[in-house]
C-alpha cells in the first residue's frame, strides 16, 4: 500500500487514483531565463522518485510539467521587472532565444540526473489562448475584476483561500512585503492577466487589449487542459505552498466548483553550508559546474537520496565527497556480485525486496531504502543480489547497472614532485574550498606551465610530470 503525505490534509494518506487506468500528475517546472541550480534539481529528483514509485506500484502515468517561458514577474509579486526580458536585454537576444537556450540546458541536466521526462512538457507561450479563456471564465463567474493595469482575482470571493498553507499563510502575510496597488480590493488579490506597456516584448492580443498572463493561471490552465478538472497529484517546492499553489487552488475551484487536486506534495529546500542558496552568495551551483569539479551527476543524485524529501538537505562539499566515495564503493561491491556465479536463496531475496517496497511506499522513504541496499550488498557475492539491486534501481535511478571495480591505484605518480609544486596544489585546494574558482584555475595553469599536471581525484588531487 502506497502512502503519501498530503500538504492539504497535513497527514500521510493511502494513495488511491481517481482512475485505476492511469495516475494524473502535474509538476511545476522551471522558469527558463537562467540556469537551474542544484536546489531546483533536488525538487525534480523528488518528482522523478515519485513517478518511479508510482510505476513500481503498477500504475500507468500521465504527468505534465510546464516550462515557464513567459517571463513571470519578480518572485511571487505581480510587480517588478519581467525576468525573461531582463535576461534578453542583458544578453542581447530575444526572449524566445533565451527561453530556448535555457530549456535545452534544463533538459540536458535532467537527463544527466536520470530524471525521467514527464509525458507532457507544456510551454506557457504555446497555451496563451487557453489562459485567456480561463480568465474570461473566471470573470464571467464573478471572481475577477479589471483595473488600469490588468485583470485580478478577488480572493474574498473564494472562502477556501489559504487552506493549503494554513499556519504558513499567517507567517507569510506577516513577513510579506505587500506591494501598494490601490486598485486591488484585497492585498492577496493576484494578477490573472497584465496589460502590457508598449515596450514589453512578450505580449499577446486579448479581450483586454495587448498583454500577458499571470504566472499562476499558467499552471491552472495547462494542468486542467491535459489532466482534466480533477487530477491525482500536484508537486512543487515548499516555497510554492503559500502563494502559487494557494492561487492555483483558488482559480481551479472557482472554475470547477469542486476540489481539483487530491494530493498536494511538496519537496523541502536544499541549503548550502547551512544557509540560503542565492546568486549573490555565489553558491547556486549547476549540474555542469559540479561535473567540472569532479562530481558526476550520479553522485549528486545519490546526494539527494540521502535525505527524505520533506527534510531540508544541506549541501556541502564534504557531504559530496562522502557521497562520491560511498557511490564508488556501491558500484565496486555490486561489480563483485555481478561477476559472481553464486546464487542467493529466494527467501532472502524476497525479504530484501519486501523491505524495500515497504520503505519506498511509506511516503517515499528513500534514505531508509538506500540503507537497506547497503545491508543487502553485504550478503555473500551473488549474481542474484546484483540483479535485485538493479531492480531496486528502477526507483533509485542511480545507474547501478554500470557497476565497476574501484579505479586502480595510480602508480605513475612521481615521488619527487618539487615542494613548490605541491605547495601550489595545496593553495589550489584552499582556493577551491573558498569557492574562488578563478584563482583555482590560475593556479592549475601555473602548475601546468611549470611542467606538471594536476588531476582531481576522489581523495583530493594527484600530481605528475607532464608528458608533453
Ligand atoms: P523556479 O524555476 O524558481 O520556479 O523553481 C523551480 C523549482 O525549484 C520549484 O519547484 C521551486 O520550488 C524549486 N526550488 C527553488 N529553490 C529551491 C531550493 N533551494 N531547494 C529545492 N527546491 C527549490
Ligand atoms: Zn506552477
Amino acid at each position: 500500500m502506497l502512502k503519501l503525505y498530503n500538504t492539504l490534509t497535513r497527514r500521510k494518506e493511502e494513495f488511491k487514483p481517481v482512475s485505476e487506468k492511469q495516475v494524473t500528475m502535474y509538476s511545476c517546472g522551471p522558469t527558463v531565463y537562467g540556469f537551474a541550480h542544484i536546489g531546483n534539481m533536488r525538487t525534480y529528483v523528488f518528482m522523478d522518485i515519485l513517478r518511479r514509485v508510482l510505476k513500481l506500484n503498477g500504475y500507468k502515468l500521465k504527468s505534465v510539467m510546464n516550462i515557464t517561458d513567459v517571463g513571470h514577474l519578480l518572485a511571487d509579486s505581480d510587480d517588478g521587472e519581467d525576468k525573461m526580458e531582463l535576461a534578453a536585454r542583458e544578453q542581447q537576444k530575444s526572449p524566445y532565444e533565451i527561453a530556448d537556450f535555457y530549456t535545452k540546458v534544463f533538459m540536458e541536466d535532467i537527463a544527466a540526473l536520470n530524471i525521467g521526462k514527464p509525458e507532457v512538457i507544456a510551454k506557457a507561450t504555446e497555451h496563451i489562448s487557453d489562459m485567456i479563456k480561463y480568465v474570461q471564465k473566471l470573470a464571467e463567474l464573478g471572481y475577477a475584476y479589471e483595473t488600469s493595469d490588468g485583470i485580478y482575482y478577488d480572493v474574498s470571493k473564494f472562502p477556501g483561500y489559504g487552506k493549503l498553507s494554513g499556519a504558513r499563510l499567517d507567517q507569510q502575510i506577516i513577513g510579506a512585503r505587500v506591494e501598494i496597488n490601490p486598485e486591488k480590493r484585497n492585498p492577496q488579490d493576484f494578477a490573472l492577466w497584465k496589460k502590457a506597456e508598449p515596450n514589453h516584448i512578450m505580449q499577446w492580443q486579448s479581450p483586454w487589449g495587448m498583454g500577458y498572463p499571470g504566472w499562476h493561471i499558467e499552471c491552472s490552465a495547462m494542468s486542467i487542459k491535459y489532466l482534466g478538472k480533477l487530477f491525482d497529484i500536484h508537486t512543487g517546492g515548499v516555497d510554492h505552498i503559500p502563494i502559487h499553489h494557494e492561487n492555483e487552488i483558488a482559480q481551479n475551484e472557482a472554475m470547477t466548483g469542486k476540489k481539483s487536486v487530491n494530493f498536494w506534495l511538496h519537496g523541502e529546500f536544499m541549503q548550502v553550508d547551512g544557509g540560503k542558496m542565492s546568486k549573490s552568495l555565489k553558491n547556486t551551483y549547476t549540474v555542469a559546474q559540479l561535473k567540472d569539479m569532479g562530481y558526476e551527476p550520479m553522485v549528486f543524485r545519490y546526494f539527494c537520496l540521502q535525505a527524505h524529501y520533506r527534510k531540508t538537505l544541506n549541501f556541502t562539499f564534504e557531504g559530496m565527497d562522502a557521497c562520491k566515495k560511498a557511490y564508488e564503493r556501491l558500484l565496486s561491491v555490486l561489480y563483485k556480485h555481478k561477476t559472481s556465479n553464486k546464487t542467493t536463496p529466494k527467501e532472502i531475496l524476497d525479504k530484501y525486496r519486501a523491505d524495500f517496497q515497504d520503505k519506498v511506499n511509506d511516503d517515499l522513504n528513500i534514505p531508509l531504502a538506500v540503507g537497506g541496499l547497503f545491508t543487502m550488498i553485504k550478503e555473500d557475492y551473488s549474481k542474484d543480489i546484483y540483479n535485485l539491486a538493479v531492480e531496486m534501481d528502477k526507483v533509485f535511478g542511480l545507474s547501478l547497472e554500470k557497476a565497476r571495480p574501484l579505479a586502480e591505484e595510480d602508480n605513475t605518480q612521481h615521488a619527487d614532485i618539487p615542494a613548490a609544486i605541491t605547495a601550489l596544489a595545496e593553495a589550489r585546494t584552499e582556493a577551491k574550498r573558498n569557492k574562488d574558482w578563478a584563482k583555482a584555475d590560475a593556479i592549475r595553469n601555473e602548475i601546468n606551465a611549470a611542467g606538471y599536471e594536476l588531476i582531481d581525484t576522489k581523495q583530493g588531487y594527484e600530481l605528475r610530470e607532464r608528458k608533453n
